[in-house]
């Protein structure tokens, strides 16, 4: 396995890989991987000649400084993951300054609205702090096809957007959302968990079916004050949005429309956990 720390020692790499006509796939990763981020390097694997997995925990997408620093860091169990799938696999994991400087900062980016919905209004400056990296990890990486989870799917948004206002050539490769058996969604924050928290957290996506089933017959006014209801009774998970938006552009809604897209979004505390979901309605 190739580890790189240095963005002109990767970059070196990269290069060569052009050279040589390959193609790239890409997986951009904050480590403490999981069967969800396996099975985007899967694809990935699947579908280009050599495949890129970074691991970075961004700073500037974290708005909570005690998120940042209690993101779980498993570089050397991460690295051991991914030679399971294939000793090619060639991993970044750069320090703050390979891709920032000195400072930390964050491009401003108009994405066209989606970046003030849901996770932008609950986290302020998150999409500018993604799209900064991605755009530096893009510029660096220079990959083919690039792999994001719809567990993240107002991300997978934003980048779709990103790539368009920065006019990159990369094609972004949408993956599904991959689930415990207990359907909680996988994430590396569920090993921030107790035992109690994993225990009550499947409650989230039994919530998310439930609307599903309902959303034909029931209306979204009624859906959510039956999700705020749900979770007003436990003791152990705080809701803190729930909504059903139009796929298009992400605009939350009290009443449905013929022939319209949409998904239910859900955030959860556990604790000081947060948990995202959210699910195809029609
Ligand atoms: P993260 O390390 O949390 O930044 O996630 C890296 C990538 O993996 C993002 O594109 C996520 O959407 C994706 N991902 C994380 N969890 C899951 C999951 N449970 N199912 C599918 N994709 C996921």
């Amino acid at each position: 396995m190739r580890v790189y720390e240095k963005r002109l020692d990767i970059e070196r790499d990269v290069a060569d890989l052009h050279k040589q006509n390959k193609s790239i796939g890409f997986v951009p990763t904050m480590g403490a991987l999981h069967h969800g981020h396996l099975a985007l390097v899967q694809k990935a694997i699947d579908q280009n000649q050599v495949v890129i997995v970074s691991i970075f925990v961004n700073p500037t997408q974290f708005n909570n400084s005690e998120d940042l620093v209690n993101y779980p860091r498993t570089l050397d169990s991460d690295v051991v993951l991914l030679s399971n799938l294939s000793k090619a696999i060639i991993v970044f994991a750069p320090k703050p300054e390979e891709i920032y400087g000195s400072k930390n900062n964050s491009l401003k980016y108009d994405f066209n609205g989606l970046e003030h919905e849901m996770e932008g209004r609950f986290r302020p400056g998150h999409f500018d702090g993604v799209g900064t990296v991605l755009k530096h990890l893009f510029t660096i990486v220079s990959p083919t096809k690039a792999y994001f989870g719809e567990k993240d799917f107002q991300q997978l948004q934003i980048v779709k957007k990103l790539v368009e206002i920065e006019k990159m050539s990369v094609k972004i490769i949408g993956c599904p959302i991959y689930r415990e058996d207990s359907g909680l969604a996988l994430s590396s924050r569920n090993k921030r968990l107790n035992k109690k928290q994993l225990q009550e957290s499947p409650l989230i996506y039994k919530t998310l079916k439930q609307v599903k089933n309902d959303f034909g017959t029931k209306s979204v006014i009624d859906l959510i004050d039956w999700v705020s209801e749900q979770f007003k009774s436990n003791e152990t998970l705080e809701l803190e949005y729930f909504e059903i938006a139009k796929v298009s552009n992400l605009k939350s809604i009290k009443r449905k429309r013929k022939n319209t897209k949409y998904r239910a979004f859900i955030a959860v505390f556990a604790g000081e956990v947060r948990l995202i979901d959210n699910i195809a309605l029609n």
